[in-house]
């Protein structure tokens, strides 16, 4: 029984799959850059060679969990507690633990940011008692060959990924990621141990438990098709992730458009918050969500005029210097990749 859980969508389904097979995909790292130089308010719970774990305040029942160079978000209420992304197994068993420990606690709801497996993996841990909630995208998502942000990485287009085709926390973890042993990765193993949705949702949904009340909102897709930011109204925070960077140069930009990235950061910029907490990296607010949709501004400036002016790619990344941007996080490791987006935005054709 789930007495005193409350949604309300526009558009819903309620979806039945057969859950795939619990794999066992440990914690790694998707180069996501440096961790945020935040305050703890706990010490981390675990130091040495395991991941670093720990909880802090971000307002008054809202809490940031974090693994490392990840981050999820979740709610205390009277009637348990609502959950952003799990993250991973490992992860998600230790603030099962933490939770209940704490809060006297169980989760009740998951919330999808999106599904890419560095933030969606790890759900299963709260089976007994949450129900999942991701954008109705998202389940088309798991069930493709590959997840869309690895298609291009396919470059001898077999539906799976070998090794040389990989980078980052994929590349690092492939052997543990190769469940079959057969010397390439697909989209079924690399999301073995997402937990697919129970309710998918449209464009927006509330949320309410025990009194408070969160609201999901699906923004034009940028990063992925099925995003989903947590809009937590009483405390006055945003939860997004990936496609949401703060004092942090973006990763891939290519996929999608100039304008999908400007709608789906201007939507948010829109809501009526003070503390918007990224799935990576530091914590800020309006005003840096601003100087963030900035940054796309300024570099798809910079490139069309230098388009304009028929200068090559290579050119580009060499004059294209964003020093305003050098204090950012990954701006030695993206500038050039977002310049290389950015020109392959604007040259490409109708
Ligand atoms: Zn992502």
């Amino acid at each position: 029984m789930r007495t005193g859980k409350h949604y309300s969508l526009k558009v819903f389904r309620v979806w039945s799959f057969i859950f795939l097979v619990a794999g066992c995909v440990q914690q790694r790292d998707a180069n996501e850059g440096s961790p945020a130089a935040q305050t703890p308010q706990q010490p981390a719970a675990q130091a040495g060679s395991g991941p670093v774990r720990e909880i802090t305040s971000i307002t008054g029942d809202l809490y940031r969990a974090r693994e490392n160079n990840h981050y999820t978000v979740f709610l205390v209420t009277s009637q348990g507690v609502i959950l952003a992304d799990p993250i991973n197994t490992g992860f998600a068993e230790w603030l099962k633990s933490e939770l209940a420990n704490r809060f006297g606690a169980t989760v009740e709801y998951v919330l999808y940011s999106h599904h890419h497996w560095d933030h969606a993996s790890g759900g299963s841990v709260f089976d007994a008692t949450a129900t999942f909630v991701g954008h109705e995208n998202l389940a088309q998502a798991l069930s493709a060959p590959l997840p869309g942000n690895f298609i291009a990485a396919d470059a001898n287009r077999n539906g799976r990924l070998e090794p040389d085709e990989t980078a980052g926390g994929l590349r690092a973890n492939f052997d543990r990621m190769d469940i079959n042993g057969d010397g390439g990765v697909t989209g079924a193993e690399i999301n073995v141990d997402i937990r697919p949705p129970d309710i998918g949702y449209s464009n927006h949904m509330a949320v309410s438990l025990g009194g408070k009340t969160v609201e999901l909102i699906h923004p034009v897709p940028a990063h992925s098709d099925d995003m989903t930011v947590l809009f937590f109204p009483e405390e006055r925070t945003v939860f997004g992730v990936d496609y949401i960077n703060l004092n942090r140069l973006p990763g891939e930009i290519a996929g999608y458009s100039f304008e999908q990235w400007d709608s789906a950061l201007a939507l948010v910029e829109a809501l009526d918050f003070d503390i918007l907490a990224p799935g990576h990296a530091d914590m800020g607010t309006k005003a840096d969500l601003a100087a963030y949709r900035g940054y796309f501004e300024t570099l798809r400036a910079a490139v069309a005029a230098g388009i304009v002016e028929g200068r090559s790619v290579e050119e580009l990344q060499l004059s294209i210097t964003l020093d305003s941007y050098s204090g950012w996080l990954r701006y030695d490791s993206q500038r050039e990749a977002n310049i290389a987006d950015a020109y392959g935005l604007l040259t490409a054709g109708p």
